[in-house]
């Protein structure tokens, strides 16, 4: 697999992720209690319960190639259910970081758009989406993307759904602390 060099700003080590992704998952039974949780399977190329499969296989090449991780959305569902009291979600978002710290995407969009969301809930402690998605549009640098999002946006201000007020791009940065230490402990890996 061609690994993808442009820079998405969240490349950190990575070094010995993979290997602790698979050793967290060697419990697993292939119950499936995970899929049939997760409202985002359908969209997936691959279920987590395969995912989970594929990391005990070594089938790194595969995993990145998938679009399965990048549309987890961390609704923590599969992790409550899992029999094995597995850390699912927190799986799904290593594969994110190893993903973008070793260049394995075909698409920047999903790393692009992970970074928005991530610096979002670094500066306000949660997400506030117009601002999320501006910067995610200056940054993935491709109109046609603003421009597929139209629709939905339209319906979104229809039904009151989307506050269009940009309040200054700010943000205390409270969460700043907690992201750089973080970021020291997977480094340290
Ligand atoms: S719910 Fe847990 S044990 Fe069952 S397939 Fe998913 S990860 Fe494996
Ligand atoms: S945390 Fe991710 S993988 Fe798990 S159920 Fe939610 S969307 Fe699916």
């Amino acid at each position: 697999m061609a690994q993808n060099q442009a820079s998405t700003g969240l490349e950190t080590p990575g070094r010995g992720l993979f290997a602790e992704i698979s050793k967290n998952l060697r419990a697993c039974m292939q119950c499936g209690t995970c899929t049939g949780s997760c409202g985002s399977a359908s969209k997936m190329d691959y279920t987590p319960r395969q995912v989970w499969r594929m990391v005990q296989a070594g089938m790194k090449e595969e995993i990145f190639k998938s679009r399965t991780f990048w549309l987890c959305s961390s609704c923590y569902y599969c992790t409550l259910r899992c029999p094995r009291g597995l850390p699912l979600t927190d799986t799904m978002a290593a594969l994110k970081r190893v993903a973008t710290a070793e260049g394995y995407f075909s698409d920047r969009k999903s790393p692009v758009f992970y970074k928005a969301f991530l610096d979002n809930v670094r500066k306000y402690g949660r997400v506030r989406e117009t601002e999320m998605m501006t910067r995610y549009f200056l940054a993935v640098k491709n109109p046609a993307v603003p421009l597929s999002f139209v629709p939905l946006g339209l319906k979104l201000m229809a039904k009151g759904k989307m506050d269009v007020r940009i309040s200054g791009f700010g943000g205390s940065g409270k969460l700043d602390r907690l992201y750089r230490k973080v970021m020291e402990l997977e480094a340290a890996k």
